[in-house]
């Protein structure tokens, strides 16, 4: 088992298997699964996480459609487009990419996506299917933490896990499903009253703030198993670097993710599969 997990490598190694799965498709289905994702303006770092989204789907041989439209987009249009995408059999799942201009609700575009393509797992009913351990799409950054845990060997039943973070698209939903792998779940918040010694306590910790550099060396047990979700820029250096204090507390961890090449190829890589699901639901409804 290594120390350090790879997301990059592991999600290679996925990519390569669903590739060998969708090659069979045409043969099967007569067509590759279909993933149109949405981008509104211009934010860099929402073009590089739509093109990271194209380049995997070209790997995994899945149809890619990105559509650009202009920040200054209505939000009826942009509703509007959703509507004739849901309709649009050719479709298996849709994405828009967040966040959204401030004259447009994510919540509407969230909730306007059908929920059978909704590949990203966050709409009410998927969430709420969640929740209620019914079958749903899982949001793709959970998921990919749970593949990684389970890749390193981690047994994650009757762990202490903590999770830093409780939005909707990662705190809440990968406590869910640590919950529902039988770890014994604390989710902390910026209000928790003493952080350190609640994340002292973990065995397993998922660290969701965004925030560089928050967890220090001191709020780490020597063995604690530690994911790191964040994605920031350093201040100093302008690079990438996740929420964990990477140098000094992975000494003190029995497995870590990096940033970069942890867990977010991961998501990408759920994201594709959660393509893939999509698309044999409709092969199978159809
Ligand atoms: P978010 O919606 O801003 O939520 C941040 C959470 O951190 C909130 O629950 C907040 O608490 C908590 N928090 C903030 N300051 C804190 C503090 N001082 N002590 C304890 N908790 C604190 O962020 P998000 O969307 O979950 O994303 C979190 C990070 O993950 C970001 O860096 C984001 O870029 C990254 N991310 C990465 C991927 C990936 O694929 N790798 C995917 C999604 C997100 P309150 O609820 O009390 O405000």
């Amino acid at each position: 088992m290594s120390r350090i997990i790879s997301g990059k490598e592991l999600s290679i190694k996925l990519k390569a298997e669903m590739a060998s799965q969708v090659a069979t498709f045409p043969e099967k289905y007569g067509r590759v699964p279909h993933l149109v994702v949405i981008l509104v303006g211009e934010d860099p770092a929402s073009q590089s996480y739509v093109r990271g989204k194209a380049k995997a789907s070209e790997v995994v041989g899945i149809r890619n459609t990105t559509i650009l439209k202009p920040a200054d987009i209505s939000e009826k249009e942009l509703l509007d487009l959703i509507d004739s995408l849901n309709n649009d059999p050719s479709v298996d799942g849709i994405l828009v990419q967040l966040p959204l201009p401030d004259h447009i609700s994510e919540d509407k575009v969230i909730a306007a996506i059908s929920k059978d393509k909704d590949v990203d797992g966050f709409h009410p009913l998927n969430v709420a299917a969640l929740w209620q351990k019914q079958p749903c799409t899982v949001p793709c950054t959970p998921k990919g933490i749970i593949r990684m845990l389970d890749e390193a060997g981690v047994e994650i039943k009757g762990k202490r896990a903590v999770v830093i973070g409780r939005s909707q698209i990662v705190g809440l939903p990968v406590a869910k499903l640590l919950l529902d792998r039988n770890a014994t779940v604390t989710i902390c918040h910026s209000r928790t009253v003493d952080l350190p010694s609640v994340t002292r306590s973990a065995e397993i910790l998922v660290v969701a703030i965004g925030r560089p550099r928050f967890v220090t060396a001191d709020m780490v047990s020597p063995g604690t198993v530690v994911i790191d979700v964040g994605v920031n820029r350093d201040p100093e250096t302008g690079k990438l670097c996740g929420d964990v204090d990477y140098q000094a507390v992975e000494p003190l961890a029995s497995v870590i993710t990096p940033v970069p090449g942890g867990v977010g190829p991961m998501t990408i890589t759920c994201l594709m599969e959660n393509t893939i699901e999509l698309f044999l639901r409709h092969m199978q409804e159809a």
